[in-house]
């Protein structure tokens, strides 16, 4: 899956492994394609709409799915986003009802959030009110990650699992308990859609250095410039935060709430302006 453009998360492993001289061969996996968990060294799977995800759920359990673990299992470096990593769960249940098991590699499950409200999405607004939808900040290993989010699951993680880290700016997973994504062995789960990788290049060599260490033993990989991968992450930093000085993070009505507010703010600055003739 792929529908929020975390194909390009794929270009950016292959480009950034080209430019080490790394040679990748990419295998694109379609419905009936098992995984061969001894060859796989790093996997991505992307989001997707509900409709998708009932799409392609009993081909990723059932052909997959044995495959998929035993390249976990042996170590493979991956990172699930938003409906990959909710399949990756023990289950998700769609904002229909339909019941979607998963694969249980992540000790979590997910509810989107009009199942868990009983809202009926039968217009934009209405779907944009359970949604969690912006910039996505989260606290990773002394430094952050970054990207958007726009999804209605909400992920809980069992007490045992390991969350990938701290929201700083958004919802994460499920906009109450503060923590975003998860990992299991070197699986990452996570909502950072971006694509997640071209902002975050030390992600994307903590996924190269995991693979070719568990392959070849080797300890480091060069490192790269990045000056202008650091400069995008930096400017999208700043981007979420300023967004939530002008509109701290809300869930559903509290979305219309602020959307009202500002929209007064605006009507009265316009009516000041016109008045004093002082654009303020
Ligand atoms: N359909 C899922 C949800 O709404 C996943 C969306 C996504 O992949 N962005 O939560």
């Amino acid at each position: 899956m792929s529908q929020y453009g975390d194909r390009g998360n794929l270009l950016t492993l292959i480009q950034r492994c080209r430019w080490r001289g790394i040679k990748t061969e990419v295998q694109e996996l379609n419905l009936g394609d098992p995984v061969d968990g001894d060859r796989a060294d790093i996997f991505l799977i992307g989001g997707g709409a509900d409709s998708h995800q009932r799409l392609i759920s009993d081909d990723l359990v059932h052909v997959k799915g044995p495959g998929i673990r035993e390249a976990v299992r042996q170590g493979a470096a991956g990172i699930a986003v938003c409906a990959g990593y909710q399949l990756l769960g023990h289950y998700y249940h769609a904002a229909d009802g339909t019941h979607l098991p998963g694969l249980g590699i992540f000790d979590a499950h997910t509810v989107h959030h009009a199942a868990e409200v009983g809202a009926k999405l039968d217009s934009i607004t209405q779907a944009g009110r359970v949604r969690a939808v912006g910039d996505l900040v989260v606290g990773w290993r002394g430094g952050t990650l970054v990207g958007f989010e726009n999804h209605g699951g909400r992920t809980y993680l069992n007490p045992g699992a390991q969350p990938l880290g701290r929201v700083i700016v958004g919802a994460g997973n499920n906009a109450t308990d503060g923590w975003e994504g998860c990992v299991q062995g070197n699986l990452i789960g996570t909502y950072l859609h971006g694509p997640l990788l071209p902002k975050n290049p030390h992600l994307v060599d903590h996924l190269i250095a995991t693979a070719i260490r568990r392959r070849y033993n080797e300890a480091a990989i060069p490192s790269l410039g990045d000056e202008m991968e650091w400069r995008a992450h930096a400017r999208a930093a700043e981007r979420a935060a300023a967004r939530r000085r002008r509109r701290p993070y809300a869930l559903a009505a509290g979305v219309d709430r602020s959307r009202r507010a500002l929209r007064r703010l605006l009507i009265s600055r316009s009516r000041q302006a016109a008045t004093t003739g002082q654009p303020r």
